[in-house]
């Protein structure tokens, strides 16, 4: 079989790096099979075969399909430290966290990669014949420290690429021409295995980092999102987009649908579309799908047009600007993958009415499909040991998640709602394990507020108005709050939030007994997961309507956690099942409002009011570890787990295999 294999996928440095970790049925510990299957798959004539692309992929790959390998992991690959910034001084000094484990594949930042990452998962849960088409980040995105209470100090990651367990490099390599010079890329593999692990897709990675490029092309993909050049940006861009296109072609992939993330990836079309007649460039957009993420600025690439052109071959350039013209002078990397693709789609129906006002002329062809969490990575075991247990309610939700919205028909069961209950509370006991130091309690009304920290995102405003918080943590009951996010380094807006958080926490040190917080430095995805599965609350404050969809609810829903969230993104299709308290500013059609403007004073109040009463329930529910199994708490517990049933990729992978990409 590995001959088979290795005349399929041609291994750079095979003898001496990786012969022992792909031996004649293993890949890195998995199946060698699947993988074959699917390679050939993709060479099928007969096949409709299926191109992702996305700019970052967080694939979750410290805990979910972990590989094996017979090298030691390299101490570069390992999680390292983090540090931990408290309300509880004496802990700051003496403790970090230490975790020992793999690092998940850096190649992310954010929701957005984790999204993709979960698509690709779903993808070979449904045995499709997709390919991934992705950067290998040298360096990552970044690490964070926290300097003390002074804020945000960004490092940059060295990682070792060629002992990252399941990532290999391959000897193909694709050239692209620009209008001065030329870039070659070489190509990596890396394999999203199905739960079952019957079934893998490739991920490619692109990578300009080798001989003969310059220095400075081969640093194009080194970090992600380094926003300080319009030439990087520009070419990472053409690296992602023609590079991807380029790879698909020397793979010998039969690809027919090509799905474009952002407009990051746009400039794949431009491969596709080089030397057509006009009437077959119409054609070609049938095969072009674009989802835009984000309604905020940043989100949008626009470039000038005196840039791209001396950038761009010639031929190149006109189609960019007969497609993808913004005001004049500029051109918008949104409008161009709208322009060439046949359909657009937004994340939720509230983005779906936010891009229609932004984007008036493209009405017609933008649709929407909810974005969803792929729950075999992020249900806690706990959770799918407790579906397993009530398996004639849960008929085989490894399958079939949508049978999670039988969960209401368990609200009268006194087991289930028992069992439940203790899942949560076990889960929630590894949190406080994790953080002993710290002296969590695991009957203490635990919130978290964890993401990436921009400012439509409203990191700080549980610290709002701390005397309030300390109010209610006096007059109702103990807290304890959690926080992680990272803020991109040239988020100038973004690093004034950590620096107000750090620097009112640091002046609480002396109400820890009843007003915990904990600051987690370095948020990645398997604190994330760990968060998402074990907290009480999860706590969601975007500005509407500028937050997409938003996930990491979801993946909290899906372990029974309440929450605590304004009237944005999934939530809007969510509100009316009695998964928590929605509270804050709504936005009402057709002004869009400003990102800027973040309504802080009036929404953090109406925060303080939500939170006063889900504390006040709290602990009716929970006395000092005696529980109230027939609180309301438990019925939201329950009506959270059910509307799982629809926040999911099962559910938005059928939406675009029937609604987007008419794949049956
Ligand atoms: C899920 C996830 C996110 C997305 O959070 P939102 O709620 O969508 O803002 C961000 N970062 C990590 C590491 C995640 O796992």
């Amino acid at each position: 079989m590995i001959h088979e294999f290795l005349s399929l996928v041609d291994i750079e440095n095979f003898q001496a790096i990786y012969q022992k970790d792909i031996s004649d049925d293993k890949y890195f510990g998995l199946p060698l099979e699947p993988i074959i299957a699917c390679e050939k798959r993709l060479r099928a004539a007969n096949e409709r075969g299926i191109a992702y692309f996305s700019m970052e992929y967080g694939l979750a790959t410290s805990f979910y399909n972990k590989f094996t390998t017979h090298r030691p992991i390299d101490f570069k690959n390992k999680t390292q430290e983090h540090e931990v910034f408290s309300n509880f001084r004496l802990a700051d000094y003496f403790f970090t966290l230490k975790m020992d484990s793999i690092i998940d594949l850096p190649i992310y930042s954010g929701g957005l990669g984790v999204l993709a990452g979960d698509t690709l998962k779903t993808m070979a849960d449904y045995k499709l014949a997709a390919v991934g088409i992705g950067m290998l980040w040298n360096t990552g995105y970044f690490r964070q420290k926290f300097w003390f209470k002074y804020g945000q100090l960004p490092e940059k990651i060295h990682w070792d690429v060629y002992s990252y367990p399941g990532l290999v490099p391959l000897k193909n390599r694709v050239k692209i021409s620009l209008r001065n010079e030329e870039i070659i890329l070489r190509l990596w593999k890396y394999y999203i295995y199905s739960y079952k692990h019957d079934y893998a897709l490739p991920l490619i990675l692109l990578d300009a980092n080798i001989e003969p490029n310059s220095n400075k092309m081969r640093s194009l993909t080194d970090q992600l999102y380094r926003s300080d050049d319009v030439w990087i940006r520009v070419m990472q861009r053409v690296i992602l987009g023609m590079g991807g296109v380029a790879a698909l072609k020397e793979m010998g992939y039969h690809i027919d649908l090509f799905h474009l993330n952002e407009g990051h990836a746009a400039f794949a079309f431009l491969e596709k579309a080089r030397g057509l007649s006009k009437k077959e460039i119409e054609a070609l957009k049938g095969h072009f799908f674009y989802t835009c993420h984000t309604p905020v600025e940043a989100g949008h690439d626009r470039f000038r047009c005196e840039d791209l052109s001396k950038i761009l071959k010639k031929e190149d350039f006109e189609i960019v600007q007969e497609y993808g013209r913004d005001v004049a002078g500029w051109i918008n990397l949104t409008h161009l993958a709208m322009n060439v693709s046949s359909v657009t789609n937004a994340v939720s129906k509230s983005h779906q009415k936010v891009m229609h006002l932004q984007f008036p002329r493209y009405r017609e062809t933008i649709k929407y499909v909810t974005n969803g969490v792929h729950h075999h990575t992020w249900l806690s075991d706990r959770f799918m040991n407790l579906f397993e247990k009530f398996s004639s309610t849960f008929v085989d939700v490894k399958a079939n998640p949508y049978i999670l919205a039988k969960a209401r028909d368990l609200r009268q069961d006194q087991d289930f709602r028992r069992d439940l209950w203790l899942a949560h509370q076990e889960n929630k006991a590894d949190l406080c394990r994790l953080l002993e130091k710290w002296k969590l309690d695991k009957d203490v009304f635990t919130i978290c507020w964890a993401r990436r920290v921009a400012a439509y995102k409203r990191p700080s405003m549980i610290f709002y108005d701390i005397n309030r918080l300390l109010d209610i943590a006096k007059k109702i009951g103990p807290l304890q709050i959690i926080f992680a996010g990272k803020a991109h380094p040239a988020d100038n807006l973004g690093y004034t939030f950590i620096n107000e958080i750090l620097d009112k926490v640091d002046g609480l040190t002396d109400v820890y007994d009843y007003l915990r917080i904990i600051l987690l430095e370095n948020y990645e995805i398997y604190l994330a997961k760990l968060l998402t599965s074990s907290v009480d609350v999860w706590l969601n404050n975007p500005l509407p309507p500028f937050e997409a969809s938003g996930t990491s609810g979801m993946k909290a829903i899906l372990n029974g956690i309440i929450q605590l969230t304004t009237l944005d993104g999934w939530v809007a299709e969510a509100a009316h099942n009695n998964i928590g308290k929605i509270f804050g500013y709504r936005y009402e059609e057709p002004k869009l409002g400003s990102e800027y403007d973040l309504h802080l004073e009036s929404d953090s109040q109406q925060l303080y009011l939500a939170l006063e009463e889900l504390v006040h329930l709290y602990y009716r529910t929970n006395k000092r570890g005696k529980v109230d199994l027939s609180s309301p708490w438990i019925d939201m517990m329950i009506d959270c787990i059910a509307t799982a049933a629809e926040f999911n990729t099962y559910r938005m992978l059928d939406n675009y295999k029937h609604s987007i990409w008419h794949i049956y």
